[in-house]
């Protein structure tokens, strides 16, 4: 009998991969943070002495979700300008609030609010894109959370960096130092959008990016306008450019890409750019539906993201593939063309493909970090049980996700949040609702 560090018995688990596969009565063996074993559990009971055994009876295990693209501090602008038009809610909500009170202080509350809620929702990963984002990486590994921190790179000043060569240089730093080899953390390099950068330093940030091997995660094609602003000052659109300047290729993700010509899907395709669809956000700030179903036949990956709190509001992955789901019938005018089990792909190991994170999580196989969410299908909404892709794509809220391991650490454990301090969080979240509030209102 071999010793590990936990052993997990769901009533069912779905890996993830292989695609589709529902195994009744399974164990998965966790040591030293890792999945070891996947086994019938009747043999895993023979087979291993676990210094902690969790019996879930009523539940599916599944890997934990990936959120492939939010702004993890904007939690704490959660509601502050809501039904706006993209640009009116940036030019005089969200950016007036940033420049205000975005700070290290803000940005670790905030990120530290979005983790906790991020794990109550079975997310075991996240792709960020904000200010300070070393605070981000920080309070990432303070709190054992998997994350790919994206250094915004822009040509303004703002409370972080005063111009492109500042962002270029201090997001080259934390690339190096003191995440290259860390197992949580992953980093990349993140423009806003296309009008961030000129084409000179977008051609910079390409050769940096190219040299430190690192991704390349912007908005893109996020709404009509964009595309049309584009034309109008360069005669290109917004790909067009950035295929042009070397940026369409497999370190590429493209957050949002609402508006496609089928040349461009193609492209994307071809380069093996990857797309993260946030559809909850897209259709707050009415930018649109992308056609994603077109998107995965023309073989482009798709990932799904939440966006930040401010767009959506919630990080919470398990209704937003859901959404995506919905969404790619009926844009597609077919109700077959995303299935529960693509969309449960999408909100798993294809965000772990698109982060770059495919070896290391995004589906139960040994070898792969234990990032796993436990989802409890006992109750009400739940039942019958005939299909399990069903019931965690169809039906299942996250209220129904009872626990999560990070790397192999318990980290909701029956529904509670094992080593966060939620009260201090809501304490400290107040007050920044009480400091912003009273210079926006
Ligand atoms: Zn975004």
């Amino acid at each position: 009998m071999r010793h590990c560090d936990t052993l997990i018995a769901p009533r069912w688990c779905v890996p993830v991969e292989p695609s589709g596969v529902v195994l009744d009565g399974h164990a998965v063996i966790v040591t030293d943070g890792k999945i070891t074993d996947l086994l019938p559990l009747e043999k895993a009971l023979k087979n291993y002495q676990p210094s902690v055994l969790i019996e879930r009876p009523e539940h599916a295990l599944i890997p934990g979700l990936v959120n492939a693209h939010t702004h993890a501090a904007m939690t704490l602008l959660r509601g502050l300008a809501d039904d706006l038009p993209l640009q009116t809610w940036l030019r005089e909500g969200v950016w007036p609030a940033e420049k205000r009170w975005v700070s290290a202080e803000m940005v670790r509350d905030g990120t530290e609010l979005a983790i906790a809620e991020m794990l109550s929702a079975g997310i075991t990963c996240f792709s960020d894109q904000y200010f300070f984002p070393e605070i981000v990486a920080e309070t990432a590994v303070d709190l054992d959370m998997r994350a790919m921190v994206g250094t915004p790179v822009v040509d303004i000043p703002t409370s972080w960096a005063h111009d492109a060569e500042e962002y270029l240089s201090k997001g080259s730093d934390l690339v190096h130092d003191p995440y290259a080899e860390h197992p949580l953390i992953s980093t990349c390099f993140a423009p806003h959008s296309i009008s961030a950068l000129s084409d000179e330093w977008f051609t910079k940030l390409r050769v940096m990016a190219d040299q430190l091997d690192v991704p390349v995660q912007m908005h893109l094609h996020e709404t009509a306008q964009e595309i049309a602003a584009s034309l109008e000052k360069t005669g290109k659109r917004p790909c067009e450019r950035m295929d042009e300047l070397g940026l369409v290729n497999a370190s590429l993700l493209a957050v949002h890409a609402v508006h496609m010509t089928d040349a461009e899907v193609a492209r994307f395709a071809e380069a093996g750019v990857n797309i993260a669809h946030c559809p909850r956000s897209n259709l707050k700030l009415a930018s649109g539906i992308a056609p994603i179903a077109r998107y995965r036949a023309a073989g482009v990956n798709v990932a799904i993201g939440t966006d930040g709190a401010a767009s959506n509001n919630v990080l919470d992955i398990l209704s937003e593939i859901r959404l995506a789901a919905l969404l790619a019938k009926v844009s597609a005018d077919d109700a077959a063309a995303v299935s529960a089990s693509d969309a449960l792909y999408m909100g798993t190991l294809g965000g772990a493909r698109a982060l770059g994170l495919a070896d290391a999580t995004g589906s139960i196989v040994a070898g792969k970090w234990a990032d796993l969410a436990c989802v409890d299908l006992s109750v009400l909404n739940s039942q019958p049980i005939y299909d399990i892709s069903s019931q965690l794509v169809y039906t299942a809220g996250s209220g129904q996700v009872s626990d999560v391991w990070v790397a192999g650490k318990h980290q909701l454990d029956n529904g509670k949040l094992a080593h966060i301090n939620t009260d201090e969080l809501l304490d400290r979240s107040n007050e920044w609702r009480d400091r912003i509030a009273a210079t926006t209102h």
